[in-house]
């Protein structure tokens, strides 16, 4: 089973670990991380951990563009990246004194004839996939509306499309009427979509706004309280057990992957959400972002509830 995972807009992620950080003089680092970075990256790894075959595409220079595509070869992940003029960025993250700053580049801008070369492209790997999941913001110069051309293009295929965005870019794709399978919102970005707080006790009324009409799975994360879902009718929670937390960044791209997963392996909707939620807690558990160890997947699962609402 192959699933397509896309980063419009990847980064090197860099991490300075320090023990304080001063403003206005010299920091000088000597421990440097270095890692592929964009959540549809983050996607593809843990897809990866979970033995699925995966291509992973988007825009990418020929430096820090091609150090991504070298990144991801090195950890068993095919990718077809479309190249770009534009310069493939770095987002920093300085962490000290347990806290976490972070700089984050916006990245380059997308060419006309880079954005047509990127549908070719697509058009061309998604003979090879049954499901793609698509996450993160668009980068500058692409059409508000690019990711629901891509959904256009994947649906006239019956493919699965999982879509992880949100602001202007989620609300694009709302109002077209091409449907991805699978959002995966959590409250604030619901929040922000209805223009109204949204909370566990309105959530049910929430997600039948006519703006999610023809979207058959909104799976909504809440991090430490688990998830609730709507699929197709139907309403459920997730309830999940208390763990110790190392490093909770990527856990809704965690999620996103197990989401992914679990509906092209054809799992029933309960173990399907339940995978989704142990993928995003192991990642909690693990340093590094995007990654899960696969050991403890089953003792947690057997420890999820679903229950339909
Ligand atoms: P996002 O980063 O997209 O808002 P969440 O923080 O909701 O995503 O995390 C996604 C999933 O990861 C949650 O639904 C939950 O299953 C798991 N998770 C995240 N944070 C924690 C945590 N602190 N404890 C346990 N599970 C967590």
């Amino acid at each position: 089973m192959s699933i397509l995972t896309v980063t419009l807009n990847p980064a090197i992620d860099i991490s300075y670990p320090l023990e304080a950080f001063h403003l206005n003089t010299v920091n000088r680092v000597a421990q440097v991380g270095k890692t592929a970075g964009g959540k549809g990256l983050n996607v593809s790894r843990v897809l990866k951990d979970l033995g699925a075959d995966v291509l992973a595409t988007g825009f990418a220079d020929d430096i820090l563009g091609a150090e991504i595509v070298e990144n991801l070869k090195s950890e068993g992940i095919d990718s077809r990246f479309t190249k770009i003029s534009g310069k493939t960025r770095n987002c920093i993250a300085i962490l000290h004194e347990g806290q976490q700053t972070e700089i984050l580049e916006k990245g380059p801008r997308i060419l006309r004839e880079e954005a047509e070369g990127f549908i070719d492209n697509f058009k061309a790997m998604l003979a090879k996939v049954e499901a793609i999941a698509i996450s993160g913001s668009l980068p500058d110069g692409l059409q508000e509306t690019f990711y629901s051309d891509l959904i256009a293009i994947a649906n006239k295929q019956e493919k699965t499309v999982v879509l992880d965005c949100s602001g202007s870019a989620l609300e694009a794709v709302l109002k077209n009427p091409h449907n991805p399978s699978v959002i995966k919102p959590n409250l604030e970005e619901l929040t922000d979509l209805l223009g109204k707080e949204v909370t566990l006790e309105n959530i049910k009324e929430s997600l039948q706004d006519r703006l999610f009409d023809g979207i058959e799975w909104i799976v909504v994360s809440l991090g430490k309280e688990g998830a609730f879902a709507k699929v197709s009718d139907e309403f459920y929670r997730v309830k999940i057990p208390k763990i110790d937390v190392v490093n909770p960044v990527g856990s809704g791209d965690a999620t996103v992957a197990g989401l992914v997963y679990g509906i092209s392996q054809n799992e029933t909707v309960e173990n399907t959400l339940k995978g989704a939620n142990v993928c995003g807690m192991l990642n909690a558990q693990e340093a590094k972002t995007g990654h899960i160890n696969r050991t403890n997947y089953q003792a947690l699962f057997d420890q999820l509830k679903v229950e339909k609402i």
